[in-house]
């Protein structure tokens, strides 16, 4: 029997395609978790790669050339159970985030404050890939939701991480196969943690004296144990761009100053006090109140499908607390050295750090701008977006040769 017969008995033929290209592939679409495991081991015997598919955003890295089954979950978008009581829900991989919010919103319930063009993946799609763009102050990681992983070894065997009710219970290995990228294990599902949807939502926007003053002022807040559903900094030059032309007269901030817009929700006496803790840190910090317009567009524009000015930023840095402001600052000044201009905002705030945002404009080259911006972040401390720590990589060597010794599980993967 072909490889391409054995998919097709495993999962209905009509449900198996055939990819062009150099080298044999086949895109195939299960319908339940044991149908995947059953691909797995078809995988396993024919020595092939097997790369899952969640909504495709990130295209494949396998090499085109390179034999391979692409498994995608779109037809695993079930949910499989609502526990509106201890506000759990378990659901399988493919149901993308927006489709689960549809579902529990009118109930009451949400998965918390991300961002909608996170939502837009697959379940499976985020947790395999951990970015900083899947967090919100409130909610935390989109991780730290998951109470149990379930997800298929390469040797065609399931495992279902969550053990209830809790208690010791040795490593989690929930957290292994979140961020592994298919690497360890095919996720075909997870249980997660789920909120209520809040009584309240307040914004409010600020001026303040420099960019170091609104780092501040939100550390400071965030260091009180506030916990805003979304705070974002702008620069003068960005909240301009920004700005401008829209329905919101620009706050007109002079160079050097910074706004900070941010939003609070939850039971109205919680939002109320998060909303105070962060006014009061901006006036410690010199700030003062500015257009609330402002910050009710920038939510609009993120959650409400209000446009956004385009282009969108070009280089992405994430940074620690201590490292942010010395990142903006020189990398604002690596790009005036090429000639060209910077401007920036920063967002996806947590107690380790936040990612900032810049635009280039002027006449310097984008080749130049890039490669001195770049080695402007990383001399300053920050990570430049994408670029995964390779420090524990033997650990995780030994961790894919143990559990994947003939290198199937989505191999170009983690790369
Ligand atoms: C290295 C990397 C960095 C990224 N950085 C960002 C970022 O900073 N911000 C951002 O918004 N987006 C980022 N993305 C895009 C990211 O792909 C999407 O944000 C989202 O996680 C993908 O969801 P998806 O459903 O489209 O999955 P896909 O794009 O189809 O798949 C993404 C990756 O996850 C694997 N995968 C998918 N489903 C499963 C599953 N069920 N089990 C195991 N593995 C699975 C795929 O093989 C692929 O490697 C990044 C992607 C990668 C690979």
């Amino acid at each position: 029997m072909t490889i391409a017969d054995e998919l097709g008995r495993a999962i209905g033929a009509d449900h198996v395609q055939a990819l062009r290209g150099a080298a044999a592939a086949w895109l195939v679409s299960p319908g339940a978790p044991p149908e995947v495991a059953e691909i797995v081991r078809i995988g396993n015997r024919h020595r092939i790669a097997l790369v899952p598919v969640g909504t495709g955003s990130r295209p494949t890295r396998s090499a085109a050339d390179a034999p391979r089954v692409q498994v995608q979950t779109r037809r695993m978008d079930h949910i499989v159970h609502l526990d509106e009581t201890s506000l759990l829900v378990h659901v399988q991989a493919g149901i993308t985030g927006l489709a689960l919010e549809k579902i529990l919103v009118p109930r009451g319930l949400t998965i918390g404050d991300y961002p909608p063009s996170v939502l837009m993946s697959t379940i499976g799609g985020i947790l395999a890939v951990r970015t900083p763009g899947k967090s919100s102050a409130r909610h935390g990681f989109f991780e730290d939701a998951v109470c149990g992983v379930s997800a298929v070894l390469a040797d065609g065997r399931t495992i279902h991480t969550r053990v209830a009710p809790r208690r010791s219970t040795g490593p989690d290995l929930a957290r292994a196969l979140c961020g592994s990228e298919g690497t360890l294990g095919f996720i075909t599902g997870a249980v997660l943690r789920i909120h209520k949807k809040p009584e309240a939502r307040f914004v409010a926007a600020y001026a303040l004296p420099s960019i170091d003053a609104a780092v501040g002022a939100v550390y400071l807040a965030l260091r009180e144990e506030a916990a805003p559903s979304g705070v974002r900094i702008y620069d003068a030059a960005e909240a301009d761009a920004h700005f401008t032309g829209s329905s919101v007269p620009p706050p007109r901030l002079a160079d050097g100053e910074a706004l900070v817009v941010a939003a609070t929700a939850g039971p109205t006496d919680l939002a109320t006090c998060d909303r105070d803790l962060i006014a009061s840190a901006v006036t410690a910090m010199g700030g003062r109140a500015a257009d609330a317009r402002l910050a009710e567009l920038w939510w609009k524009r993120i959650h409400a499908g209000e446009p956004t000015p385009a282009p969108g930023p070009v280089l992405q840095v994430t940074a620690t607390p201590a490292t942010l402001r010395a990142v903006y600052r020189e990398i604002v000044e690596a790009a005036r050295r090429t000639g060209a201009r910077a401007r920036a905002y920063i967002s996806r705030f947590d107690a380790d750090g936040a990612v900032v945002f810049f635009s280039f404009a002027g006449d310097a080259s984008a080749e130049e701008v890039r490669a001195a911006t770049e080695t402007a972040a990383e001399e300053a401390g920050g990570w430049l977006l994408g670029a995964r720590a390779t420090k524990l990589d033997p650990y995780l060597d030994a961790l894919r040769a143990e559990l994947d010794p003939l290198g199937i599980m989505n191999p170009a993967g983690l790369a």
